[in-house]
């Protein structure tokens, strides 16, 4: 029997999951060039014409909290810091009635200078992605010798009260795979919380291959020859990331496996990207437009219906097992990751 889609309300799927938390791509432009996320050239960047404008951004953020359901806003990109109105843009979301929870996803350069306003505007958290503590490996793995910029932004965010401050970590095999227990030092010794996330198949090189992924269990044993590591009490809920207490806590370690212990039945997220598209999935194959919908006069029950509409059509699950999975054509850098 097929279930008849609602036509208010919240952003449900068929099979029953409500989206509540919202991605939203600032640029798909960055200050890096991560190996795992897009080539050492760049990409084709969207034009300016294509980007939402701030005003539209905040438009459709709150048809998303106010019509929605969302109650939790992530910013990401392409790198966000880089996006000029990103400050206004938070004021804009932490003056919604209802609040939404505001946090940020980056590479963290530039973050000690902006982390103050950015905490005045009304951000709560931050995500800070930092693959090695070696200067060298940090070339080798973002193109750009920046490392000491990252380490100074995430001291930043943590001065500026941005809590907890989380730290992002891809393991890449051959370059920083044994890195995993002194990232974890790292962390618990400045009071960061560090969550490895599986690499996905979405750079834009399409160069991921199964095989050379380090997977949730490597970094796990990895983790476990350093440290006694015991499964966190605290809910999971809908939080991809699996966690653990460290030497008896609190510090804790979280594992995203998308790939090999996915959450797909879980997910609360919808997304949107610098351009204005709805995806229900990183792994969608298909977008809705609503730039076009807004620029061409739609109001915000006619937007509210069209990102239902979207989310409907989630999928179960990414499928990267499936042998028919077909990478999206957008990279992570565009769509938001
Ligand atoms: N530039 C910001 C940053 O790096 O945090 C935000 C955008 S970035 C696409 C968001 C997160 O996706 C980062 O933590 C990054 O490490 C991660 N990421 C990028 N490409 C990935 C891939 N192929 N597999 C897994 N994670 C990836
Ligand atoms: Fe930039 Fe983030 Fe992609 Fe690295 S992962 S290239 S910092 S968007």
């Amino acid at each position: 029997m097929s279930v008849a889609r609602p036509t208010d309300g919240v952003l449900v799927d068929r099979y029953g999951r409500i989206a509540r938390d919202l991605r939203v791509s600032l640029t798909d432009k960055c200050n890096l060039r991560c190996t795992y996320c897009m080539p050492a050239e760049g990409l084709p960047w969207l034009a300016g014409p294509e980007l939402l404008t701030d005003d539209e951004v905040v438009r459709l953020i709150r048809v998303a909290v106010q019509r929605l359901g969302v109650t939790e806003v992530r910013f990401t990109g392409g790198e966000p810091l880089i996006r000029p109105g990103l400050t206004g843009i938070v004021a804009a979301v932490a003056a919604l009635d209802p609040r939404p929870t505001i946090s940020l996803t980056t590479n963290g350069i530039g973050l000690d200078r902006l982390a103050p306003a950015l905490r005045a505007a009304g951000l709560d958290r931050v995500n800070v992605s930092l693959d090695t503590l070696d200067p060298d490996r940090f070339v080798r793995l973002t193109r750009r010798p920046r490392l000491d910029a990252v380490l100074a932004g995430l001291a930043g965010a943590a001065a500026a009260g941005l809590s907890p401050v989380k730290v992002n970590s891809v393991l890449m095999r051959g370059i920083n795979d044994d890195e995993a227990p002194a990232l974890v030092r790292f962390a618990v010794a400045h009071g960061y919380e560090l969550r490895f996330i599986e690499q996905m198949p979405l750079d834009a090189q399409h160069g991921w291959n199964r095989t050379d992924m380090v997977t949730a269990d490597e970094i796990l044993a990895s983790l476990r020859r350093a440290f006694d590591l015991r499964a966190d009490p605290a809910e999971r809920g809908s939080a991809p990331a699996e966690t653990w207490l460290v030497d008896g806590g609190p510090a804790r370690v979280g594992v995203i496996g998308s790939v090999t212990r996915p959450f797909c039945g879980d997910c609360d997220r919808t997304r949107l990207t610098a351009d204005g598209q709805v995806r229900a999935c990183l792994f969608a194959t298909e977008e809705s437009d609503l730039r076009g919908a807004l620029r061409t006069g739609v109001d915000d029950d006619g937007l509210a219906e069209r990102w239902r509409s979207a989310m409907w059509g989630k999928r179960a699950g990414h499928g990267i097992d499936d042998p028919t999975f077909l990478q999206p054509t957008r990279p992570m850098s565009a769509i938001g990751g």
